[in-house]
């Protein structure tokens, strides 16, 4: 895909076919809903569901967002948002142990920061799944009473064995011919903590020949004997995700079911669980469906929870919201914004089959948001010193600059000029390469918003090092004042006024990997780390940023957009984070 500045268009989307379609044949019009999630009985009372569709964002809380799930959280709460429907915020936490507050509070933080909230008539549709614990234990007697469900005492061993191959039919345990009365019994038993760990399971009762794997007889329950953030230690037996997950969305009255592709192959058993338990009245129709989209795979990241936890943990970040993370957190804090991300998912688009979405087309959508809104300020990142000799010591006059300008309404500010002024080492050069417009001596160049300067001489340190480049001024070339281009110059530098610059660190963040696919082939993906991922400097500002309150963001002309720091800038000295270059250094 190239990085041209596209209209904003919509891309396709294959899932607003699908909605498109149901509304119009009313499949969901006959849903009642009771206020909150429940089984068919609580949802009957209700009234006709105000919500045209559901659906759900469903985060396991267990691991902090990052920008693959940014995708799913548009999408979800993207349709809700436009089908006049409601999207829910759901915990998925029916696995013990992993799950911490932490992580929950964080995740509530980063929906509300992309623009989304899970409110709608009059609901708060915050909503966690072990507080469903109680129906699914329900649900499994009920499957267990019409014959759809046994407990199986196989070793883990033998049920590996006995569940076959893809080539293969499975063999039936010999346990799955039990009364419906003794797997009552037993199942009873091991919620009642009678059972050791492990030694038995409650089985659905499908088909162990069906050439889909997870239909020969998934666990439904396994008996664990661990503390529940939210449940204590009331159970010892947990539901399976895939038995767990389809009753949270019935119960939820979710229409559309949304997930990666990887749970394809369960979409059976998600319909096998529904209808069955619909049929034992515990659920009403319409029941949810299931529908799969690929997940986004970005070039020059990675977006696997494991790895993102070791590159925190081997301290190669410096921790979960390291600007350089593609957590949710990391590039709120790096500057990239609610808009930009709402942007990149519209024109990636939704589609089944699996890509690669290349890193520049996340960065273009965060230039083209800041382009419009980021006003405009000054900061000489790589200082020398600039002597106008012919300016008078100790003076000082002011220069107009624009705020923005394509937003005249913006307003213009003062920036001060002085005798000394600090501008970028590259803009200097005392023997200028072939094409070299900007400083070298003998050359003419406009101070942008101030005088054209014509280059003299420079003085070096011991090592050869240029400190300081002399120049004098062309007073009738005032930016701004009548003939003032009457002086034509090919360069046009930036500058700041050293006794009214501040002082500032900036982090020049870059991409946190060299390779486009870090770790493909037979490297390790630790291997691909971009040693230069972030350089601190310390710059020379217009004296306004110093009032930068944190997170706010700016475009510093000529080198890109800034954020202060949310969270190292103190009161009048702000820390600074390069969020993007204008322009893209990495295209081959
Ligand atoms: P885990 O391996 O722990 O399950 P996960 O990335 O799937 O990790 P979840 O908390 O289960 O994390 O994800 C919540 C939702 O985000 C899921 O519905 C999943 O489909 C979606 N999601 C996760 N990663 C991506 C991705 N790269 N692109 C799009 N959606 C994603
Ligand atoms: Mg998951």
């Amino acid at each position: 895909m190239s990085s041209d500045k596209a209209p904003i268009a919509s891309a396709t989307n294959f899932l607003r076919g699908i909605i498109d379609r149901d509304l119009a044949q009313g499949v969901y019009a006959s849903r009642r809903w009771g206020g909150s999630p429940g089984d068919a009985a609580h949802q009957a009372q209700g009234q006709p569901d105000p919500a045209k569709i559901r659906t759900r964002f469903p985060p396991e809380p267990n691991g902090y967002l990052h920008i693959g799930h940014a995708k799913s959280i548009c999408l979800n709460f993207g349709l809700a948002r436009d089908y006049n429907g409601v999207c829910h915020l759901r915990f998925d936490d029916t696995n013990p142990e992993k799950e911490e507050q932490e992580y929950v509070d964080s995740i509530s933080e980063m929906v509300s920061w992309l623009g989304f909230n899970w409110q709608g008539f009059g609901d708060n549709n915050l909503y966690y799944a072990s507080n469903y614990f109680d129906f699914m234990y329900r649900a499994a007697e009920a499957l267990i009473e019409s014959g759809f469900a046994y407990v199986d005492q196989q070793t883990a061993d033998e049920m590996r064995t006995n569940r076959g191959t893809l080539t293969e039919p499975g063999k039936n345990s010999p346990w799955r011919d039990r009364s419906v009365e003794e797997n009552l019994k037993l199942f009873r038993e091991m919620r009642d903590g009678k059972h050791a760990d492990g030694s038995m399971v409650l089985r659905a009762k499908i088909d162990m020949a069906s050439p889909n794997i997870n239909l020969r007889d998934p666990a439904i329950y396994r008996i664990k004997r661990a503390h529940h953030h939210n449940t204590g230690d009331k159970w010892c037996i947990y539901p399976m995700y895939t038995y767990a997950h389809p009753l949270e969305d019935a119960l939820e009255q979710i229409t559309h079911s949304i997930c990666t592709l990887e749970f394809e192959d369960q979409r059976p058993f998600y319909d096998w669980v529904l209808e069955k338990l619909a049929a034992a009245g515990l659920l009403a129709h319409p029941l949810p469906k299931q529908y799969e989209f690929a997940r986004l795979n970005l070039t020059y990241v990675v977006l696997s929870k494991r790895r993102l936890i070791e590159l925190v943990e081997q301290k190669h970040v410096s921790g979960w919201d390291d600007p350089r993370l593609p957590t949710l957190a990391g590039a709120r804090r790096r500057g990239y914004t609610p808009e930009g991300f709402r942007l990149f998912a519209e024109r990636i688009g939704v589609s089944k089959a699996d890509s690669w979405i290349e890193y520049t087309i996340l960065e273009d959508c965060m230039r083209e948001v800041l382009n419009e809104s980021a006003p405009r300020r000054i900061a000489v990142l790589d200082p020398i010193k600039l002597v106008i000799d012919n300016y008078p010591e100790n003076q000082a006059e002011d220069c107009h600059a624009p705020n923005h300008p394509q937003h005249v309404e913006l307003g213009k500010r003062v920036v001060p000029l002085s005798r000394e002024l600090w501008i970028e080492r590259e803009d200097f050069m005392e023997d200028p390469s072939k094409g070299y417009f900007r400083l070298f001596p003998g050359n003419q160049v406009r101070l942008r918003y101030g005088y054209v300067v014509l280059c003299k001489s420079c003085e070096k340190d011991a090592a050869g090092n240029v400190t300081v480049v002399h120049c004098d001024y062309l007073p009738d070339t005032k930016s701004g004042t009548p003939g003032a281009d009457a002086v034509k110059v090919k360069g046009n530098i930036h500058w700041v006024s050293a006794p009214h610059a501040a002082a500032a660190e900036v982090r020049l963040y870059d991409r946190l990997f060299k390779e486009a696919h870090p770790g493909a082939g037979d490297r390790n993906y630790l291997d691909d780390l971009n040693p230069d991922s972030v350089k601190v400097i310390t710059a020379q500002l217009e004296m306004s940023l110093k009032d930068a309150k944190p997170a706010e963001a700016f475009q510093f002309e000529r080198h890109g957009y800034f954020v202060a720091d949310r969270k190292d800038s103190v009161a009048g000295k702000p820390v600074f984070n390069r969020t993007v270059t204008l322009r893209d250094a990495w295209q081959k």
